[in-house]
């Protein structure tokens, strides 16, 4: 684990429906996350296990039907109180976005204006919420920029077009670097790329956070990759977290069985091979939410309590690093 044990992002029983009334969807449940100064927290799960829907909400930017019925999202600056940033204003929510916590989305390098060059894409950014830098200032700082994701300056006078996919996504990158956020929030920020290109990115990018000293939620369904690249990991089922540890933890010793199958159902990057198991049957939909423990009809360890009773989120005995939710790990006799 790198940095200190300081919160920067926490979410408190966040809970998010897809629709009013009688025809809402349970997408989020009982969200309980803390992202802590200089880390980097993965977040893991199948399409569906609401990881994409936690972004979007943490960060304001649910569209509907998505609603917010319930929780905390609190920032926490470096001096002074928190910052509930549901409660932002439209316009406090702009001065914090970018500048606080940024977000590279899925597909975010197809996202660039394909008129505009890579200088002025950047320089926007930097016009808009920095008026005090003057012309010159702000192309520094936009080759300053593409330097740190390893993109030389005569790069500046490009079009997207021009640019290679990942060189796209490292401008993403660096455009969500511009103001010095502290949270980075990146959502499959390099899926559409080759294997070889996603280390390269993200390895940059844990070497970039360990330079200026930025927090990172990372997404993504690639468990294999925020293994590598991440502090802890959280894995989501069903709107809710049934795992959360450091990575090392959970690699070495998962102790739900969805998180056992996920880490089955890709390649072992070190270490022995592992056979692909992976877990049968498909993730449930938000409309037909199995009782009890969602993953009760996938799982192979499943008994009495699984399909009548949720299972909490809490530390397996012994285990203060680590929270699970699986009767098998918990008391299953009593009400908690
Ligand atoms: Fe499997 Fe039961 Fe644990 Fe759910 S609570 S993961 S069904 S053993």
């Amino acid at each position: 684990m790198t940095g200190t044990r300081q919160p920067v992002l926490s979410v408190r029983e966040l809970n998010v429906d897809y629709g009013t009334g009688d025809g809402a969807v349970h997408a989020l449940r009982d969200i309980d996350l803390t992202l802590h100064r200089g880390e980097v927290l993965g977040l893991a799960g199948e399409s569906g296990s609401g990881k994409s829907t936690l972004a979007y909400a943490v960060t304001r930017l649910l569209a509907p039907p998505g609603v917010i019925t319930g929780g905390d999202v609190l920032y926490h600056p470096r001096e002074g109180a928190p910052l509930d940033i549901l409660a932002l204003t439209p316009a406090e929510l702009r001065a914090f976005r970018w500048q606080e916590l940024s977000i590279v989305f899925q597909g975010a390098m197809n996202s660039l204006n394909p008129v505009h060059t890579v200088r002025s894409q950047l320089t926007d950014v930097l016009k808009a919420h920095r008026p005090g830098m003057t012309r010159p200032e702000r192309d520094t700082k936009a080759a300053e920029l593409l330097a740190l994701v390893g993109i030389s300056a005569d790069r500046l006078a490009a079009y997207p077009h021009q640019l290679s996919g990942g060189m796209r996504q490292r401008v993403m990158i660096a455009m969500a670097l511009a103001l010095d956020p502290e949270v980075v929030i990146m959502d499959e920020p390099t899926t559409a790329l080759d294997v070889v290109m996603q280390r390269q990115i993200l390895r940059q990018l844990v070497r970039l956070r360990e330079e200026l000293g930025f927090s990172v939620v990372f997404i993504t369904h690639d468990i294999s990759l925020l293994v590598e690249f991440s502090d802890r990991v959280a894995i989501m089922y069903g709107g809710r977290v049934v795992e959360e540890a450091t990575a090392g933890a959970l690699y070495r010793d998962a102790r739900h069985p969805y998180s056992h199958g996920l880490l089955h159902s890709f390649p072992a990057l070190h270490g022995p091979r592992r056979e692909l198991s992976g877990i049968p049957g498909s993730p449930p939909h938000l409309t037909a939410m199995p009782s009890g423990c969602a993953f009760h009809p996938r799982c192979p360890k499943a008994f009495e309590p699984c399909a009548v009773r949720v299972p909490f989120l809490g530390h397996p005995e012994g285990e203060e690093e680590r929270t699970v939710a699986c009767w098998l790990h918990h008391d299953h006799d009593h009400d908690h």
